[in-house]
């Protein structure tokens, strides 16, 4: 049984170099940020210095080349500084850029990839609808085909980077007769697109994070900018639906971790009836949950990203084992960060209540991760559909 689970040098340097860059570029920035509720505007053509944008992108089109454990570390040392902006990468490279890749013709790779690496492009992914969230096969903006053109008719809500993003990437109707067999993909670039609204969403927390309401109206698309081919959206859909959700892990990993020092640091300073309140053994078995619930965490975000790194088309999708390991990973980070959350606020007491403690933010972005990305409620039930499947075998 080979069980290591330690980073590898280069992995600790990636660490090493995202955390000082966090810490001195993106830490002092935040609590404005927050209050503001604004993205740097830098954003992506820093974490392209730190060559995160195409980490697991091929060569030929500017990336790293690295692998998904690599973009889960990346994701969870953003999230030590802040959970919703490593969303944001997540969701520009991973959801929009990354699935792209797998699924766009060469051509089109050459075109948007590279401008995706250096921070020219930002990426936004459109699943979502007013009418249609868990079920997500429901959707009903429509795409019609006139001439050389589709002219796309409809609405997608809670689009991450849809304020700031260049390229957008989603699903619509081409046959709507044919229920999830008559879905596609599209992307275009947002520059070019006459007809879409974009709609900032005001949000308690995820603040940063710019999240939009985007309405088409007649928007004209080339037909060639359809991803994967006509009816192909689910094929498309489902081939990123485990990696985001693993890397997705690291948002919340880098709030769990932060919570957890932050919660030591300030317990050992704080001095109630005399003592520093981690004298206090209600306090310490806080602190000891925390841990063990971070610890559990990692082991289960990391575990599918190496197993996702181990295969070949690095692909999950119904009927897979990595289908119920990144829907579990998801699932117990989510529901433990939230947990990790609520314990750091406790242990700062009203201090814990104020924006300018960073464990406030955490707390606030953290709930998110019960929700995005398919809820809890939705996790659970992939799992248990892989666990009951018939020939299922073996990850136990
Ligand atoms: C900040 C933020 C960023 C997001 N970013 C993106 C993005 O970039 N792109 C994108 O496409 N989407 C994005 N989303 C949307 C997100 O994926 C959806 O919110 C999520 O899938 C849930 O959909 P819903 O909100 O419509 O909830 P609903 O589906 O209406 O669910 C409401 C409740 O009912 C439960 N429920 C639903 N069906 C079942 C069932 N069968 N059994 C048991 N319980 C059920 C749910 O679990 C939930 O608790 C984002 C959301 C947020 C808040």
């Amino acid at each position: 049984m080979a069980l290591d689970f330690t980073f590898t040098e280069e992995q600790k340097m990636l660490e090493d170099s995202v955390y000082r860059w966090a810490m001195d570029w993106l830490e002092p920035q935040m609590e404005h940020l927050y209050e503001v509720d604004e993205m740097p505007p830098d954003l992506f053509k820093e974490t392209a210095k730190l060559g995160i944008n195409g980490i697991v992108f091929e060569e030929k089109y500017g990336g790293t080349e690295m692998g998904y454990v690599e973009t889960t570390l990346a994701y969870e040392t953003i999230a030590r500084v802040s959970n919703a902006l490593s969303m944001t990468v997540g969701a520009s490279q991973t959801l929009c850029f990354d699935n792209f890749r797998r699924n766009a013709t060469e051509e089109q790779k050459m075109e948007i990839l590279p401008k995706s690496v250096t921070g020219e492009y930002i990426g936004c992914l459109g699943i979502t609808e007013p009418n249609a969230g868990s079920d997500a096969m429901s959707l009903a903006t429509k795409a019609e085909k006139k001439g050389d053109k589709y002219i796309i008719n409809g609405s997608k809500i809670f689009i991450t980077n849809g304020p700031v993003a260049d390229i957008f990437t989603f699903y619509a109707k081409t046959d709507p007769e044919k229920g999830p067999h008559g879905i596609s993909a599209f992307w275009f670039n947002m520059k070019d697109a006459k007809g879409l609204t974009v709609e900032k969403i005001k949000k308690w927390g995820h603040r940063t994070s710019p999240t939009g309401l985007m309405t088409f109206e007649d928007v004209e698309i080339p037909e060639d900018q359809l991803i994967g081919g006509l009816n192909k959206g689910v094929a498309v859909l489902t081939s990123g639906l485990c990696t985001e959700r693993i890397t997705l892990c690291g948002c919340t990993l880098g709030s769990q971790r932060r919570c957890l020092e932050e919660s030591l640091k300030y317990a050992k300073e704080r001095v109630q009836f005399g003592k520093p309140i981690s004298s206090f053994q209600l306090i310490q078995g806080k602190l000891a949950d925390m841990y063990c619930d971070y610890k559990a965490s990692k082991w289960m975000a990391y575990s599918a990203a190496a197993y996702c790194d181990s295969l070949e088309n690095k692909s999950g999708g119904k009927g897979t084992d990595l289908d119920r390991m990144a829907a579990a990973a998801l699932l117990y980070c989510g529901e433990k960060g939230t947990k990790i959350g609520l314990d750091a606020i406790q242990i700062h007491g009203g201090y814990g209540y104020c924006t300018e403690y960073a464990v406030t933010r955490h707390f606030l972005d953290q709930k998110l991760w019960d929700i995005g990305a398919g809820t809890s409620e939705v996790r659970r039930i992939i799992i248990a559909r892989e666990l009951m499947r018939d020939n299922f075998a073996s990850g136990l």
